[in-house]
């Protein structure tokens, strides 16, 4: 490294960390800025095909090296254990016993989410996730337990809920496969794609139970309002929750942790923090509500590669901008449904496809991020996203300046 050169360390190599790492090598010059990605493993997790890894199917493997391979990224794999905000510096632990200062100049946090399981008792100790490790731990046993007619209880009924339970009853049919959700299902979407899949769940013999809030889980049962109901395996598919490295570290963050950012996707408190994906929230609105998700994951990596560019190039950054135009489900690997949504509002219109086309959009939509990424390495300007230039007429650091000026005041 030379002495002179920026040192950018980006944290996570999700769809987020990944794109805004390979985007952020193109945009800048060798001379100038080196660029650490930081990853726990040394595979990029497709976090959206989780529910295929639990049902047992082989999914592509990504080694991260193979992927930054031609980039002038420098890849170090460890679990990032604390963030020194005033020394400029995060502690990763690199092996047992093993931890490595390392110094940046800017940082891009994109650590990501992971399944909530510490909000119900009983659900970390006796519930399967589909988070990687936890997912590739209940695969193999699966086949086994389908031969038994095992009962299988997911608590969750949102899109994750949705696909999972479709999967798995669609490859091991002799499953006993049973959804409960605490308020109705499928809220976010149309009447009709509800239909679609009530539809799905009765064919693929999935019964439904919904308003029945899970308040603990026991080892066999998960204890409701209402009454138990016996399982012999859980998956818990409620809602995804941030680490708390952030909060720890004195970086500002909302309720759920995640790092508050201005419209440049800077962090509200410190300015040399850049950060992006489901870590991050838009303190101001960057056109449409940002939910949790792959959709919003990849543009703002990208973003958040344009705007440090852009800021190390000393120009003004411009704003975060998205539209939620359409989003897809798989209902196993023969069906689904492609949601057209108000790209101002995140919500759905009566506009869907369905069945195998719906099945096949979705895939095409995962694969094409992930070539998008690749394609990072030499044309950047190939990935172009629905809204990313909504908010051209407003500043990128309107809100930080006026928070700022606020603070002082
Ligand atoms: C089964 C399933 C299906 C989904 N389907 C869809 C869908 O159809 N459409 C959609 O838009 N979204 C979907 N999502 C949500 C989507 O996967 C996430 O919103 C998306 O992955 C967020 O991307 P990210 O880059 O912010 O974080 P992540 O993909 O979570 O990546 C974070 C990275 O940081 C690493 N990391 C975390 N903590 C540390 C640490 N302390 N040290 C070092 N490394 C660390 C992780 O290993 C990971 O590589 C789905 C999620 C699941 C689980």
């Amino acid at each position: 490294m030379n002495e002179k050169s920026t040192h950018v360390v980006v944290l996570g190599a999700g769809y987020a960390g990944l794109m805004a790492a390979m985007r952020l090598a193109k945009k800048t010059d060798s001379r100038d800025v080196t660029i650490t990605l930081v990853n726990a493993t040394d595979t990029f997790n497709e976090r959206v095909r989780n529910h295929q890894l639990i049902s047992g199917q082989r999914i592509p493997e990504r080694p991260l090296p193979e992927l930054i391979a031609k980039t002038r990224i420098r890849f170090q794999q460890g679990t990032v254990r604390s963030i020194e905000p005033d020394r400029h510096t995060v502690i990763v632990e690199t092996g047992p016993d093993q931890t490595v200062d390392m110094r940046y100049d800017h940082l891009i946090y994109a650590l990501g989410s992971r399944v909530d399981v510490g909000s119900t008792p009983g659900a970390r100790e006796y519930a399967y996730t589909l988070d990687e490790h936890s997912a590739a731990a209940l695969a193999p046993l699966l086949p086994d337990l389908a031969a038994r007619g095992a009962r299988v209880l997911l608590v969750g009924a949102g899109n994750t809920g949705v696909e999972v339970s479709t999967e798995l009853a669609e490859r091991f049919p002799d499953l006993d496969v049973t959804v409960v959700t605490r308020s109705s299902f499928a809220r976010n979407l149309s009447e009709g794609a509800q239909r679609h899949i009530r539809k799905a769940f009765s064919r693929l013999g999935i019964s439904l139970i919904e308003h029945a809030e899970v308040i603990r889980l026991e080892p066999h049962e998960a204890v409701t309002a209402a009454g138990t109901i016996p399982f012999d395996v859980c998956i818990w598919v409620g809602g995804f929750e941030v680490s708390d490295l952030a909060r720890s570290a004195g970086i500002r963050v909302n309720g759920r942790g995640q790092i508050l950012v201005d419209r440049a996707l800077r962090s509200l408190s410190h300015p040399d923090i850049f950060a992006a994906g489901d870590a991050a929230m838009p303190a101001d609105d960057p056109g449409t509500p940002v939910r949790m998700s792959l959709y919003a994951a990849a543009p703002m990596g990208a973003h958040a590669a344009d705007a440090l560019a852009a800021h190390l190039h000393g120009r003004q950054p411009s704003p975060f901008g998205l539209s939620f135009i359409a989003q897809g489900l798989s209902l196993g690997r023969r069906d689904g449904v492609v949601q057209f949504l108000d790209g101002s509002t995140d919500t759905a219109t009566r506009f869907m496809i369905t069945g195998t086309i719906g099945n096949v959009f979705r895939q095409f939509f995962v694969d094409f991020l992930v070539l998008n990424m690749r394609l990072q390495r030499t044309i950047p300007w190939v990935f172009y996203w629905p809204g990313k230039n909504k908010m051209r007429s407003r500043a990128a650091t309107e809100r930080s300046t006026r928070e700022a000026a606020h603070a002082d005041g």
